[in-house]
């Protein structure tokens, strides 16, 4: 199962924006806050960053979250010149938009609201918000609710049967992303019932384009370091998460196309895990390193030297 965790935007001395006398960060922690309790109860693996009205600078905030966990959501209402309206969410440049486009259609089902856009901003330094700069491999979205300066977007937030239809909405979307089965708010789980010999694969894998819910369908780990390892082993090269590349992943897999090679040995000699992998042509930057040492169980990869021969022996295997 993967590991969530859940940030309340702003708190504190930092209030964020406001609208009709309310402060952004009164609603990012009642949201977050619903979110957290109801994913508990569902038996989500989920954390939160703060669950009081205090101030998380922009630091500490991301040391919460950076690299211990494989998803962030980051709770915000926006705020602008009380024309604008409608449902953000925001992906790092460096991920794909697949659960920024899924998180942000759920709340556009439930409310009705207007789907604003969804995106991802490069800075100076990388990406432009700190949430996705400092938070390491934990795939962060940022989702701006609708905007609190705007009388239709405040008017239906400030109605709690709406807000916490919201709240739930996004519950759902992420327990489909966690690998979590979902149950509506008020029924009780059901235990599932002793039926013998159960076929194995009862559930009938996902039909659509989107390689993630395929992969969730069939009990596979959807997050983009497995899709890569999928993606080397059937043979398509440089996978970076483009929609062609999990298009051509997608029909691999369905084709029951069985992993072309573990077969590559690679450079048994070398010292250098850069050249090892530069000989199994797998992506030996920095980045990527710290990413399959993550994978790996190697913690706080710096790019040590004994640390990198710890790495160059989990990966020969
Ligand atoms: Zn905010």
């Amino acid at each position: 199962m993967s590991k969530l965790i859940i940030d309340p935007g702003h708190g504190g001395t930092d209030p964020g924006t406001s609208g009709f006398g309310v402060q952004e960060k009164e609603w990012t922690l009642k949201i977050s806050l619903y979110q957290y309790e109801r994913l508990k109860e569902l038996g989500a693996d989920v954390a939160i960053t703060r669950t009081t009205d205090k101030t998380l600078d922009s630091g500490p905030r991301t040391n919460l979250i950076k690299d211990k966990y494989d998803y962030c959501i980051s709770n915000h209402f926006n705020g602008f010149n009380g024309e604008a309206r409608g449902v953000e969410t925001i992906h790092s440049i460096h991920a794909n938009t697949a659960n920024a486009t899924r998180l942000a259609n759920a709340i556009v089902k439930v409310s009705g609201l207007p789907l604003r856009r969804v995106f991802s901003k490069e800075g100076n330094r990388g990406d432009h918000y700190f949430m996705h700069r400092l938070t390491g491999s934990t795939q962060t979205t940022i989702i701006e609710y609708g905007f609190m300066d705007n009388k239709e977007d405040h008017d239906f937030y400030k109605n709690d049967d709406n807000f916490y239809k919201v709240a739930e909405a996004v519950v759902k979307e992420l327990c489909a992303i966690l690998g979590v089965e979902y149950v509506e708010k008020g029924k009780s789980k059901t235990k599932p019932k002793p039926t013998p010999s159960k076929p194995s694969n009862s559930n009938k894998p996902y039909t659509g384009n989107s390689i993630v819910d395929y992969l969730i369908s069939i009990d596979q780990s959807p997050t983009f370091l497995n899709r890569q390892k999928l993606a080397d082993q059937h043979g398509i090269s440089n996978y970076r998460g483009t929609a062609d590349q999990n298009l051509a992943l997608l029909k691999k897999l369905r084709s029951g196309s069985k992993p072309k090679k573990p077969a590559i040995k690679g450079d048994q000699k070398t010292n250098s895990v850069v050249d090892y992998l530069k000989s199994i042509k797998v992506d030996s930057s920095y980045n990527n390193r710290k990413k399959l040492a993550q994978a790996n169980g190697i913690s706080n990869y710096k790019g040590t030297a004994s640390q990198n021969t710890q790495l160059l022996k989990k990966l020969r295997g």
